[in-house]
């Protein structure tokens, strides 16, 4: 399983997640931060736990998010 991790507050709106992972990754235009699409909330910091074949794409998000503000763990 693939937990995916967005610290959303201090997302700057580049819109790479979304190119990596369109299914995941969605732009909120209301306010130019990106959305985990399905993650659950808790004090700013968004959480999902998905299927390990989501695992490169959002690695790959992961790794081209200017500001890193997002972590994937692998379990
Ligand atoms: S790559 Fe990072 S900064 Fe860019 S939209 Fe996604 S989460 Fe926000």
């Amino acid at each position: 399983m693939v937990r995916i991790i967005h610290h959303r507050i201090r997302c700057i709106g580049c819109n790479y997640c979304i190119e990596a992972a369109p299914y995941r990754w969605v732009m909120d235009d209301a306010d130019g931060k990106s959305i985990l699409v399905d993650a659950v909330e808790k004090r700013g910091i968004y959480t999902l736990v998905t299927s390990d074949d989501e695992y490169t794409d959002n690695l790959e998000a992961a790794e081209l998010c200017p500001v890193k503000v997002i972590r994937i763990e692998k379990f």
